[in-house]
């Protein structure tokens, strides 16, 4: 007998069949005398469409309401999901993040939480109830619904696991793991058995969205095992765990691509210390995250910073820093959207040596010229055009033996 959390994403609850189809599969890790508590994210679409509908009413709407709009979404699919086990025979109880025990920080679609006992739980799972807790929500310590951003109930899940020392956590989800790059641009990108969290963080922050990023770093944290896998067939998944030695024998783990950055480029400033401090302080109190940065320092006393930002972010980070350029003394800011950021990842990078020398000669020789570089102990990105990516990825992607192929 084991305890298992089960995490069921908006694709897997999608519609009344689907529910159904879960509620069975639900029922069978119950019947092996499973102690199963689950989590359920909204409908696919449903958060999209109440966002719509908020906005619709009002530009800005007030994110107290917010939350207590988007908490419904994942209300109506536990709900429902109780009943489907009803209607299989099996006993459960579906509960609401307050309910749950989830404590949160009082900041409104972005909360953290703060504590979580497992107690509650632990009460229905005695009198051998499945417990299914709604995704994405907690309530804050003066009584307000709060939620944890998009894409959250994969955190829910995780902390759930952590609450009642669950022996793993399991996110179903449309895909069947984590692969060596997406499979829609590679056709031989292979499932990965196991990852560590390290490198689940990184492709998780690389714009991979099988897992949320935040439910990761909890997961590393707490030490809290994760199996992806899909919830539409039964084939093993992937296993997301602390680091073990073997693990630095594979070089590489993934290639990720990331085809939402765009570059900025401040040039002509002059060089003198303070104006790279300007450039991201300001950037940063408007709440525009910086990726990779690169300065040249130009002859004449001038110089040019590079960075990328999201792409949605770079008409904002264009205006930021125009608005900068007369204290900066000058210069000329530029922003070029048609670029990817393609990362290979591994902890092996530890350990071996030679890593960036063959992915530069790969782009080479696949003649992508790279415009930026940045590098970790366990990651090295580069900026290349956009129109290149795929082609990059993939040479890539079988110059490290990824394939099945
Ligand atoms: N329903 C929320 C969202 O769409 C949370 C989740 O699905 O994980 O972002
Ligand atoms: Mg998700």
């Amino acid at each position: 007998m084991a305890r298992i959390v089960q995490k069921y994403g908006g694709t897997s609850v999608g519609d009344v069949d689907r529910i159904k189809r879960v509620a069975a599969r639900i029922k069978e890790t119950y019947d092996d005398g499973n102690e199963v508590i689950v989590v359920v994210s909204a409908r696919s679409g449903v958060t999209n469409e109440l966002i719509a509908r908020a906005k619709a009413i009002h530009s800005i709407p007030d994110e107290r309401e917010m939350d207590m709009l988007l908490s419904v979404g994942e209300q109506e699919t536990i709900a429902l999901m109780a009943m489907a086990l009803h209607a299989l025979g099996v006993p459960a109880v579906s509960k609401t993040g307050a309910q749950a025990g989830i404590i949160t920080d009082p900041a409104h679609t972005r909360a953290r939480i703060m504590s979580f006992e497992g107690d509650r739980i632990e009460t229905h799972l005695k009198r051998g109830e499945v417990v299914i807790v709604a995704g994405f929500q907690g309530i804050a310590e003066n009584g307000q619904i709060t939620t944890f951003g998009r894409g959250a109930s994969d955190l829910t899940a995780v902390a759930v696991a952590n609450a009642v020392k669950a022996d793993v956590c399991q996110i179903f989800t449309d895909v069947d793991g984590v692969y060596t790059c997406d499979p829609r641009i590679v056709s031989d990108a292979s499932k990965i058995d196991e990852i560590s969290y390290e490198e689940m963080l990184e492709f998780a922050s690389l714009g991979s969205k099988v897992l949320q990023a935040r439910s990761v770093e909890f997961a590393k944290k707490y030490g809290v095992t994760v199996e992806v896998r899909s919830s539409f067939n039964n084939k093993s998944g992937t296993i997301v765990k602390e680091e073990v030695e073997s693990m630095e024998d594979v070089v590489v783990r993934g290639v990720a691509v990331d085809k939402d950055q765009a570059k900025v480029t401040v040039s002509n400033i002059i060089d003198k210390p303070g104006s790279a401090a300007k450039v991201f302080q300001t950037l940063s109190d408007a709440g525009i995250i910086v990726d990779m940065i690169v300065q040249n320092v130009g002859r004449n006393g001038v110089a040019n910073l590079t960075f990328t930002v999201t792409r949605s972010d770079s008409a904002r980070a264009e205006k930021t820093v125009a608005t900068l350029l007369d204290e900066l003394g000058g210069g000329e800011v530029e922003v070029f959207e048609s670029i990817a950021k393609i990362s290979v990842v591994g902890v092996g990078m530890r350990t071996h040596s030679g890593v960036a020398a063959k992915l530069f000669s790969t782009l080479a020789e696949t003649a992508v010229n790279i415009q930026l570089i940045s590098t970790s102990e366990i990651k090295i990105s580069v900026v290349i055009d956009l129109e290149q990516a795929d082609t990059a990825a993939r040479a890539i992607h079988s110059a490290f033996q990824l394939g099945t192929k």
